[in-house]
């Protein structure tokens, strides 16, 4: 089934299914604005347990048509299996994170075919492309968003979506980087922690996402709030050098100089314990909170 179905041509809103693949059935929302303009996909649910970007999303379904100019294509849930299952980060069918996958393989494994199918026919004809996510189940972070390093465009969008840090990536394998390829200007928005939603954190995606329609013109600037520019970062990820226990010592938000110990990782039977010294100094914009940790698992990120 093609992204935009027969069924929706015309009207100002049409909602149903979308089906990338046989038994693969996704929620959709489209709406087209009072006036043509430009096309702005947003999808959400990547990572399955991120409730907060999936509810962020399910509001903004309710958008309506004579608020905008343009046309919204709203993917609330891409990692369906994962929601259901309450599984985090990874993709029940094959294991996989869906975001280190982009531009995915239509020869592959369902993750990799869902990520093709993502960039080939959702992408495929939009101005701009909004991935959100929402702090998973092991996750603690305060809001922020990551846009591709070489897009000039990409980092506009970050700056207007008024989460406080804004961080550049050259990362392979994420959505935001695969829609830069194709000349899409793309930006991810991460908000929420720990698979919790709270109106707040909600708010701030939907938010972030009209301030986006804002900068891309489908809405009238003054929808955006005032308050400090973003701080515009890299992030730099420590990653866990054994597998163990975890137990953090920092928490995100906290200013952190390089050689202090942000944790320890502690052998299951008691036998060796090695400390984890932040590399850089400056904020945490997220770390692990679970107990366990996985060798080379992503421990704390650090905006520099
Ligand atoms: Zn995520």
């Amino acid at each position: 089934m093609p992204l935009a179905p027969e069924a929706a041509a015309g009207k100002p809103r049409w909602t149903g299914y979308v089906e990338p693949e046989p038994g693969l059935r996704l929620p959709c929302t489209i709406i087209r604005g009072r006036v043509p303009g430009p096309k702005l996909l947003i999808t959400a649910g990547v990572h399955g347990a991120e409730y907060t970007s999936i509810e962020a999303a399910r509001r903004l379904c309710a958008l309506a048509p004579d608020s905008f100019a343009g046309e919204l294509t709203i993917l609330l849930i891409l990692n369906i299996g994962a929601l259901f299952q309450h599984r985090a980060f990874h993709n029940p069918s094959d294991g996989k994170n869906v975001n280190r996958v982009f531009p995915g393989d239509p020869k592959g494994t369902a993750s990799d075919r869902l990520a093709h199918w993502a960039v080939s026919e959702a992408m495929s004809g939009m101005d701009a492309y909004v991935d959100l996510h929402g702090g998973d189940i092991v996750e603690a972070l305060i809001p922020f968003s990551i846009y591709p390093a070489s897009s000039a465009r990409g980092r506009d969008l970050a700056l207007a979506c008024g989460l406080s840090f804004a961080a550049a990536s050259t990362k392979r394998g994420h959505s935001y980087g695969a829609a830069a390829d194709l000349g899409i200007p793309a930006v991810l928005l991460e908000s929420g922690q720990n698979g919790l939603m709270t109106e707040e954190t909600v708010r701030l995606l939907e938010t972030g996402v009209k301030n986006i329609m804002a900068e891309l013109g489908m809405m009238a600037k003054s929808n955006r709030p005032a308050g400090p520019a973003p701080r515009l970062c890299r992030m730099e990820v420590a990653m866990a050098p054994e597998a163990g226990y975890w137990h953090v010592e920092t928490r995100p938000g906290a200013d952190v100089v390089k050689g202090q110990r942000v944790g320890m990782i502690r052998d299951l039977i008691g036998e060796w314990e090695k400390p984890v010294l932040a590399e850089h100094t400056g904020p945490v914009l997220y770390n692990l909170t679970s107990l366990a940790v996985n060798k080379g698992q992503a421990l704390i990120g650090i905006a520099v």
